[in-house]
């Protein structure tokens, strides 16, 4: 935010730059110094964006092995994502690749947000750099669902790192949440016309992007200024993102600690902000229109080593060392969102809000009140169960005082007993059918619990919705009950995905109690389909 002196002056700059504007220069000023003023409006008029709880990671050259670990092993698990980028200016030449953001969603609204520093990278021979290739190769594939701001062609300068290759790009299939944004801005304020209201209102209420004033495409920073009412700073756009923004990386100042910090938080907003933006629009019950059939296996949303068996020809599972655990807390200070890295192995970086810290390692999230707790138990776990064993990816173990989840402390076979290990190899090896059998599905989240299997199976075979398998699961935190729904047509997927949109309520459920044990034909379900 400026002061008052400073935004003045850049009101009289501007005025005094002669029109017309002819040299390039001026016009970079100028928009230079607009920038600065829409800057300082916004922060006047809106609350800074407040990220959701994330743990930040930096992937670069000092990365450890044990690290990259645990952050496969969560992409392996989860099935969302965030990515951006940022390039640097270079005098007189095109933009180039500097740094990519990935964020990979967690239960309970967390997250992890890596910053991939591509000017620091480890050499490509060793083994942390064929870590991170794994990484992207995970989160390319076809059952993951890939977010970013615009299109995936801001993704191809970033091949030259040698990461991940142009057909890895090719093949996925990243959602437009800059396109899907606007569809969603336009179904929920279409244009209303002021002339139906009281004519004597000089202002109108209307929030159509054009009544709004909104230039489209719409930035990130708008939508966020407009469905969040937060202000999305800006201000470090085209910066220093290749300077090594990890703070262990060089020895630093506390200017440049200070600057790179930052830049670590500026980078990592825009894709929190875009994860904010996401659970905004579920929220409104937006359908994303990903252009590929999702391929969700949900065997490996359970973290369970079923993941690292699999992947042992990759990688090896981190032994897990109770002693190494770090911990940040959630403090309920006026933000109550805010986290706080306490490092116990090392005290000489103080715990600072938001801080960037290098490579944590395994973690505990401590939510210390209730309303924490229930913040965090906000969207209900996915986590799927079709055999009776319960297996939950978070355990809570309730106290009186906090609540802790240990989120993450990924079992590893060391800790494993006799029986455990066969339960785990039991699962995996009905690991294939399964996946097979989910591989193409319809998820409807917070079904009414008193359906059984058995009704919902024939009320898809009314509707002529072929399927291969159907499964309910509870959580154990939200006590919400997800039906899980394997198709065996995808190509129809989203007629299915239509049909099915408002079934299996508790609206529906006593819509059918009421009607029965008459009309069972499908006709009726149409009615649910208005708004
Ligand atoms: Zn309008």
């Amino acid at each position: 935010m400026l002061s008052q002196k400073e935004y003045q002056e850049t009101h009289l700059q501007l005025q005094h730059i002669s029109t017309p504007v002819t040299s390039k220069s001026q016009r970079n000023l100028r928009k230079h110094l607009r920038n600065r003023i829409k800057e300082h409006d916004l922060a006047m008029q809106f609350p800074p964006f407040e990220p959701l709880p994330h743990i930040p990671y930096f992937i670069n050259r000092i990365t450890t092995e044990a690290c990259l670990c645990q952050v496969i092993q969560a992409a392996t698990a989860s099935l969302e994502f965030t990515i951006d980028t940022e390039s640097i200016n270079i005098y007189k030449q095109t933009n180039q690749p500097a740094l990519m953001q990935l964020q990979i969603f967690l239960p309970h609204n967390s997250s992890f947000v890596l910053l991939i520093e591509m000017y620091h990278l480890p050499n490509e021979n060793n083994i942390c750099f064929k870590l991170i290739h794994e990484l992207f190769k995970i989160v390319f594939s076809q059952n993951k669902q890939l977010y970013i701001w615009g299109s995936k062609n801001e993704l191809y300068p970033f091949v030259i790192f040698k990461l991940f290759s142009r057909e890895h790009i090719d093949f996925s299939h990243p959602i437009n949440l800059q396109n899907e944004f606007h569809i969603f801005w336009k179904q929920h304020y279409p244009h209303r016309s002021s002339n139906s209201r009281s004519s004597n209102t000089s202002t109108t209420d209307c929030h159509c992007e054009t009544c709004l004033g909104i230039g489209l495409p719409w930035s990130l920073q708008n939508s966020v200024k407009f469905e969040l009412k937060e202000y999305l700073s800006k201000q470090f756009t085209n910066e220093d993102f290749h300077i090594g923004l990890d703070p262990n990386l060089y020895q630093l100042n506390s200017n440049e600690k200070r600057y790179r910090q930052q830049l670590s938080t500026y980078a990592s907003y825009d894709c929190l902000s875009m994860q904010r933006i996401i659970i905004q629009m579920k929220h409104k019950n937006f359908i994303f229109n990903s252009n590929s059939i999702k391929h969700v296996q949900h065997d490996l949303f359970q973290f369970s080593p079923i993941s690292s068996d699999e992947n042992d020809d990759t990688y090896s599972p981190i032994p897990f060392n109770p002693s190494s655990i770090n911990q940040f807390n959630l403090v309920d200070e006026s933000r109550a969102l805010s986290i706080e890295f306490l490092d116990n192995n090392d005290n000489s970086h103080p715990p600072q809000v938001n801080s960037i810290v290098i490579c944590p390692t395994q973690r505990l999230i401590t939510l210390s009140t209730p309303t924490q707790l229930s913040k965090f138990n906000d969207l209900d776990t996915i986590s799927s169960n079709d055999d009776d064993t319960p297996f939950t990816n978070t355990e809570i173990q309730q106290s009186p005082s906090t609540s802790r989840i240990s989120t993450y402390l990924l079992p590893i076979h060391e800790q494993l007993s006799e029986a455990e290990r066969r339960k785990i190899h039991n699962r995996s090896c009905t690991i294939r059918q399964r996946r097979r059998y989910y591989r193409h599905e319809i998820i409807r989240r917070n079904i009414d619990g008193r359906f059984t299997i058995t009704q919902i199976k024939n009320i898809l075979r009314q509707l002529y919705i072929p399927f291969n398998v159907v499964n309910i699961s509870r959580s154990n935190i939200t006590h919400k009950y997800s039906l899980y729904i394997g198709l065996r047509n995808p190509s129809k997927l989203h007629v299915y995905q239509y049909q099915t949109r408002y079934l299996f309520t508790t609206e529906h459920y006593n819509e059918l109690q009421s009607t029965r044990p008459h009309s069972r034909s499908s006709s009726h379900y149409n009615r649910h389909r208005q708004p």
